[in-house]
C-alpha cells in the first residue's frame, strides 16, 4: 500500500556512511511510520464520527490560501464515508459558514469553526 507520495531516499549514500545495516533501519523506520499512520486512521475511523474526520482533512489539506485542492469522492475514500456522505457534511459545514465548496476544492473560510468540528486525528497524520 502506498500513499502515492515518491520519496527518494539516498540508500546507497547511507549505506556507505553508517554500513550495510542501514537499509534494514530505514525500512524498519518506514514500516513503524506506517504502522503509525494507519493506526490513527483506524482508531480515528472507529472513535469519531464521518463530520469530525471530514472537517479535520479540510483543515489538514488546506493550503497557504486556504483551499483544500481535493474532490469529494477523494475526501471520502480518506475518510472512509460514501461520497454522498461527504457533500451531505460539507454541505452543513458550509452552511454554517465554515468552507465554501467548489469542483475539486474546499475553500476554507473559518478555520476556527472548522478546526472545533474536527478530531484532530488528521492534523496528526499530516504532521508525520
Ligand atoms: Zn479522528
Amino acid at each position: 500500500m502506498s500513499d502515492g507520495v515518491v520519496r527518494d531516499i539516498p540508500l546507497a549514500a547511507l549505506e556507505e556512511r553508517y554500513g550495510r545495516d542501514v537499509r534494514q533501519d530505514v525500512s524498519e523506520l518506514w514500516l513503524s511510520q506506517q504502522l503509525a499512520a494507519s493506526r490513527t486512521t483506524l482508531v480515528c475511523a472507529v472513535r469519531h464520527r464521518g463530520a469530525q474526520r471530514i472537517a479535520g482533512w479540510v483543515a489538514a489539506l488546506a493550503e497557504a490560501d486556504g483551499v483544500a485542492r481535493i474532490a469529494q469522492g477523494q475526501l471520502a475514500a480518506m475518510a472512509g464515508l460514501q461520497r454522498t456522505s461527504v457533500c451531505a457534511l460539507l454541505a452543513d459545514l458550509a452552511g454554517r459558514g465554515a468552507v465554501r465548496v467548489g469542483r475539486g476544492k474546499v475553500a476554507v473560510h473559518d478555520r476556527n469553526l472548522l478546526l472545533a468540528e474536527s478530531c484532530g486525528c488528521a492534523a496528526r497524520l499530516d504532521r508525520n
